[in-house]
């Protein structure tokens, strides 16, 4: 992959996304900016954010692109960001993506898609069987990825639990501002000429399909 990319990792809620960037966040030892994975943190800790987004995420909608371009700016901005970046879960929006384009150009930085594709049927019996641990944070999935002892994480022993997010009803709104929302930013990064690479997920291992998009990555 060339070096001082912005690597930005794109597809449906519940394609891999996630755990895709943590593996490739370290095989190519970058940062990872999880958006996500901000709120998260800023609901848990009960911040003044925190308690702003804590509604608009329990609905499976979108915070603000206001709110989001602020965060993404300034940790964009953070020193171990300097030799490229992993963003998983940004841009979701055009007015998003027409932000970061702009930022990236200033950090001169080049772009890398990498676009998820997973069959839906495939997305919806992985995101129901996700759960995770309160205390560190873990992820499982009750089907490919299941703890040792039942319902309880390897680590901390503590009880799983599952996103409020990744309820059947929520999950649908996801699906919905994907859709609406998130699928036009792939025409604007094709339109401004990024470098899309699509690759297929499925039920395989992670590592494999980190081994199948690094292979496509060092294509060029
Ligand atoms: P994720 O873990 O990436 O699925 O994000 C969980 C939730 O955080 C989303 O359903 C949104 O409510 C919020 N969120 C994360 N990233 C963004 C973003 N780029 N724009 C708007 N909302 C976001």
């Amino acid at each position: 992959m060339i070096p001082n990319s912005a690597l930005l990792l794109f597809g449906p809620p519940g394609s891999g996304k996630g755990t895709q960037a943590v593996l490739l966040a370290d095989a190519l030892r970058l940062p990872r900016i999880s958006t996500g994975d901000i709120f998260r943190q800023h609901v848990k800790d009960g911040t003044v954010l925190g308690r702003e987004v804590q509604a608009i995420m329990q609905a499976g909608q979108l915070v603000s692109d206001e709110l989001v371009n602020r965060i993404v700016e300034s940790r964009l901005e953070q020193p171990d960001c300097a030799g490229g970046f992993i963003l998983d879960g940004y841009p979701r929006t055009v007015p998003q993506a027409e932000l970061l384009d702009r930022l990236l150009e200033r950090l001169g930085k080049s772009r890398v898609v990498v676009n998820l594709l997973v069959d839906y049927n495939i997305i919806v019996g992985r995101i129901t069987a996700r759960r995770s641990c309160p205390v560190c944070g873990a992820s499982y999935n009750l089907v490919s990825k299941p703890p040792q002892q039942d319902l309880v994480c390897d680590r901390e022993g503590a009880g799983l639990v599952q996103r409020e997010d990744d309820q059947e009803e929520v999950m649908r709104k996801r699906f919905e501002a994907y859709d609406l929302q998130t699928l036009p930013v792939l025409d604007f990064f094709r339109e401004a000429g990024y470098r899309v690479v699509e690759v297929v997920g499925g039920n395989g291992a992670p590592e494999e399909l980190t081994a199948a998009i690094r292979a496509r990555l060092d294509e060029e």
